[in-house]
């Protein structure tokens, strides 16, 4: 009879618990076991508060009660990013998770809007799309499924604190069998003829064997990038920021269903609302702004009362060559760091335990092809949301600071370089099928600061242009009157996840919904 594969994660953070709840959840016990070491000495780095909509997914698969998540981690709901003085001082568009127009296929509907535009006879291109006029009311609801709907035509995420679910996380994979050994390593032991790593040795004396390791370790990536050389790619030229404050401040105003960021002098500012407090953040360059003078920037934009010091990370934008070497692969900030301007690091540790799962190899077996096709996909996802993160510095017209002067006569990769010219020459946004971000998102970034193309497809034309804009305007006129109707996003909150509410009442409002 085959044995069980043995794996060992090193690392409690996000990271680490999200592939212990989807390994234990979705691989039988008779296939793997699965042993997560963590130091409480140590800790998490606890800031990554945001998500994408991909989120609910993965909570989905493995069988995270959504509302129970919500609550036990003081979770909002979020429809987008807004993007503040991003273009120009002054400026703010949304990038939601969602389309611009109805539901209908066809031509894209920003080549009908360009068109109408062009003419003189558009809204901004915001008022057609049902997310952006949602988040900016502050108002939520739930998709509907009906997909000829307008109020289909979107998705969320949600906003947590971090700390509270990696608790929540682990609480629940210890339910399905994943054992936590509490310790700090100090060895790693490979086998002398392969490389490949034989066991963990905790300073307790302790030694933990396995068959295949998930380092979770956090920025020092002790087993792929100390003990297996995996080589960094660097990318700061392009993603200069190297540092950021966190601070938590009072919970203050309507709660918004969206993240904020704000540019600033020498990097962007983070707003993220949660139930209890919000979350805030100076993402900066150490190039531009002094330390100290970041902080106190921090501060002195904050909303409400600050709740804490600072507290300050420091980071480089790359990543790991290769994210899985011999019997070890990384994920989470031990693979590699994008700084969090678009929510996407949760997201690459879940997409990289979906791409792990079928791969994983049976115990005693290797077979470089694994990690090389798991590699393949990886580098995919890292490089599609690289291009889209320094698209964000790169468009604009900012000169009062030197950073967003930098940026805008910075060289950018030649497969950002295609896309941009692809669009101002166009119109057309290349659209693929792996990776993160879709046409929506490349829109509402283009446009939001402020690539106007030079043309629109031919088949804008193919109607009279007063029809065109009488449709238009039909289509504002519906979205507004049906976001009016919607619910307050804090009143869906207090009803469906209230943080206060113990589970019984949330179950039981659960079961009366079904
Ligand atoms: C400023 C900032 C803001 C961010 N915002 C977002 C966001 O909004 N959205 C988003 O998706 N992501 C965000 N992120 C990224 C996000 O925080 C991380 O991807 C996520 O928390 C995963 O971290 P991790 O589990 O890889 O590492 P960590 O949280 O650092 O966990 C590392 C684990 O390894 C353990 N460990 C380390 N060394 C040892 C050892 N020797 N022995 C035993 N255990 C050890 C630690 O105890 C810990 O449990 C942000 C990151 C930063 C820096």
């Amino acid at each position: 009879m085959k044995s069980a594969l043995n794996v060992v994660i090193l690392g409690g953070g996000t990271a680490g618990w999200m592939a212990a709840a989807g390994l234990s959840t979705l691989l039988p016990r008779s296939r793997c076991t699965v042993r997560l070491i963590e130091s409480d000495e140590i800790g998490i780095v606890g800031v990554g508060e945001a998500t994408l909509p991909h989120m609910k997914n993965f909570n989905d698969v493995v069988g995270i009660d959504e509302a129970e998540m919500m609550r036990r981690t003081q979770a909002t709901f979020k429809l987008g990013i807004e993007f503040r003085d991003w273009g120009f001082l002054g400026s703010s568009y949304v990038h939601p998770f969602g389309m611009h127009g109805p539901p209908a296929g066809g031509l894209a509907f920003h080549h009908r809007w360009l068109r109408a535009h062009q003419n003189g006879a558009a809204a901004p291109i915001e008022e057609y799309s049902y997310s952006v006029m949602a988040a900016r009311q502050n108002r939520f609801d739930f998709p509907s499924a009906n997909k000829s709907a307008i109020s289909s035509t979107y998705s969320y995420a949600y906003h947590f604190d971090a700390s509270l679910y990696a608790a929540f996380l682990r609480s629940f994979a210890e339910a399905r069998g994943v054992i936590r050994t509490e310790g700090k390593v100090k060895d790693v032991e490979l086998d002398g003829e392969a490389g490949n790593v034989l066991s963990l040795t905790l300073e307790s004396g302790e030694v933990i064997t396995g068959d295949f390791f998930i380092d979770c370790s956090g920025f020092r990536s002790i087993i792929l990038g100390e003990e297996l050389g995996a080589d960094w790619e660097d990318w700061a030229q392009w993603l200069p920021c190297d540092r950021a404050f966190a601070v938590p401040s009072e919970r203050t105003g309507e709660l918004t269903p969206y993240t904020r960021s704000t540019a600033r002098e020498a990097g962007w500012q983070w707003r993220i609302p949660l139930q209890h407090r919000t979350g805030n953040g100076y993402v900066f360059s150490s190039q531009f702004i002094a330390e100290d003078e970041a902080a106190s920037a921090l501060l002195a934009n904050l909303d409400a009362p600050a709740l804490a010091e600072p507290r300050m990370l420091k980071f480089r934008a790359g990543r790991r060559v290769q994210s899985w070497r011999r019997n070890c692969v990384a994920l989470g900030l031990a693979s590699g760091f994008l700084e969090p301007l678009e929510s996407t690091s949760i997201y690459l540790i879940q997409i990289a335990i979906m791409h792990l799962l079928p791969l994983l190899p049976s115990a005693g077996r290797s077979d470089p092809a694994l990690a090389a096709e798991f590699n393949r996909k990886m580098d995919l996802e890292y490089e599609r949301i690289r291009d889209f993160l320094i698209l964000h510095y790169k468009l604009g017209s900012r000169d009062d600071a030197e950073i967003w002067k930098y940026c805008r006569d910075m060289p950018v990769p030649d497969s950002l370089m295609e896309k941009l010219e692809l669009f101002r020459h166009s119109g057309d946004i290349e659209q693929y099928r792996d990776g993160l971000f879709t046409l929506p998102s490349w829109l509402s970034v283009y446009i939001g600061q402020g690539l106007q193309p030079e043309r629109y497809h031919p088949l804008a034309d193919g109607e009279p242009v007063d029809r065109l804009v009488s449709e238009l305007e039909n289509l504002r006129t519906d979205i507004a009157d049906r976001i009016d109707e919607m619910p307050k996003h804090a009143a869906f909150i207090e009803r469906y996840a209230n943080a206060n509410e113990p589970t019984e009442m949330v179950l039981h409002e659960a079961e009366a919904r079904l």
